[in-house]
């Protein structure tokens, strides 16, 4: 009789340590598999943690068929990954991190206190217990000759082998947090076509606001305002006017059509409503009441509401004539043309699209073209606004590689 061949334990590699990353760990480690995470920065979840600053948004409450269109052309994949990992998945699996979330006003889902390092503190704590090995200070510079990991560490390049390994190295904003998108030019030269990064929940720019208005009012929110692109309906909110353009929830939330349209066009155009709630007809007749020997300022003020930054722009942007005629003048409020010509730097924006296309990932998250290499969370070709979106489809991603990790370990041919 001979004896059954004693396999080692398998050994996995994940490089980066955002949420896909993590999310990837904890599935593979829970599972008895040996991981080792490699991060470039000082410590892991950098990028989770800037996202807890102002009140960390990780998920939305809003019902499954308007979740998944917040994924616009990714729906189907997206929906894929969310299948195994929704965003009750989510609130559960940080329930039993001891963690208690809340539904705000709007639908969206945070953590008991708003905060991500809490969250963080008890994951890690989670991953040691689990035996997941991090490893941080640690750059993965690409391939040896043999396959081997690449690493740059304060003690000079190392080699590292795995069964499988994970790429969950994020997209190229804020690369200050570690996510550089120094992968893209790696994965190209391994014959995997990348889908240009771009900036997604992003500011844009206009051609030029006069010094008047930039100088007195960059930095000033448009509050309770709607914004409309082409055909689309209006969508309603607020903005912040900034030194060279636009950016704010607003402005994010149309990123990507705008962005569309400016690589298509070179110039997107929006209708900007600055009494959304006024109809057009009483502002009319608010207008035209007779303003004597008022200043028209004033005479804004006073029928409209209309002064500072709303006023400074109704300046900036409409027609000279409409100002001695108060039916164009109401029509201007109602829809003053704001042309949007490029987005800002990828680096400032909130979030990447493009990426690797899931046309070269199997379900798994498997390279088709290099098995045993997976790729999960932003540096995948997806884009969604801001909501708790991002963060969802991450965990999602890094948990169905995980999962196809384990898989495809399961059934390789030894
Ligand atoms: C200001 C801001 C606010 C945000 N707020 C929210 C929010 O409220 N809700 C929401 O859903 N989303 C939010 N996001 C987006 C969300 O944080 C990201 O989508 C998410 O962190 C991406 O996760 P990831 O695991 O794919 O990549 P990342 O979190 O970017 O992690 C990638 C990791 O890979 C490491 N890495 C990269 N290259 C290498 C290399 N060569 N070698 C070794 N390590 C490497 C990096 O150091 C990093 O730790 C926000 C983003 C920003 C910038």
């Amino acid at each position: 009789m001979t004896e059954p061949t004693s396999h080692p334990a398998p050994r996995v590699a994940i490089i980066g340590g955002g949420p896909s990353g993590l999310m990837a760990a904890e599935v593979l480690a829970s599972a008895g598999v040996r991981v080792d995470l490699y991060d470039a920065m000082p410590s892991v979840g950098r990028k989770f943690l800037l996202a807890g600053v102002g009140g960390m948004n990780i998920t939305h409450s809003e019902a499954k068929e308007a979740f998944l269109a917040r994924y616009g052309q990714r729906r189907a994949e997206i929906a894929r990954l969310l299948a195994g990992f929704d965003a009750d998945a989510l609130r559960a699996w940080i329930h039993e991190l001891g963690i208690d979330t809340f539904v705000g006003s709007s639908g969206r889902v945070f953590p008991a206190d708003m905060k991500a390092a809490p969250l963080l503190r008890a994951w890690l704590k989670r991953m040691r217990e689990l035996g997941v090995q991090l490893h941080t200070r640690q750059r993965w510079l690409g391939w040896t000759a043999d396959g081997a990991l690449r690493l740059a560490t304060t003690e000079g390049e190392i080699a590292v082998s795995a069964d499988a390994t994970l790429l969950a190295l994020g997209g190229g904003s804020w690369p200050r947090l570690g996510s550089d998108a120094a992968w893209v030019e790696l994965l190209q030269a391994r014959g995997i076509a990348i889908a240009p990064l771009q900036a997604s929940n992003c500011g844009f720019e206009v051609a030029g606001w006069s010094p008047l208005l930039r100088d007195k009012f960059a930095g000033a929110p448009l509050k309770n305002v709607s914004l409309r692109l082409d055909d689309e309906a209006p969508r309603q909110g607020e903005f912040v006017l900034t030194a060279n353009g636009v950016e704010g929830s607003l402005v994010y939330a149309l990123s990507a059509p705008i962005r569309e349209r400016i690589n298509r066009h070179g110039s997107a155009t929006l209708q900007l409503d600055l009494l959304p709630q006024s109809p057009l007809g009483k502002l009319q007749a608010a207008l035209s009441k007779p303003r004597g020997s008022q200043s028209l300022a004033k005479h804004l003020h006073r029928q409209a509401g209309i002064d500072g930054v709303k006023a400074a722009l109704l300046r900036e942007l409409a027609p000279a004539e409409c100002f001695n005629d108060p039916a164009r003048l109401a029509a201007a409020l109602k829809a003053l043309p704001l042309t949007l010509v490029r987005a800002r730097p990828l680096e400032e924006a909130i979030s990447t699209a493009g990426g690797v296309p899931f046309e070269a990932l199997d379900a798994r998250l498997m390279l088709k073209q290099l098995p045993g290499l997976f790729c999960a969370g932003e540096m995948l070709d997806w884009e969604a606004p801001t909501g708790g979106y991002l963060l969802t489809a991450c965990f999602a991603s890094g948990r169905t590689a995980g999962l196809g990790i384990l898989e495809w370990l399961q059934n390789r041919v030894d």
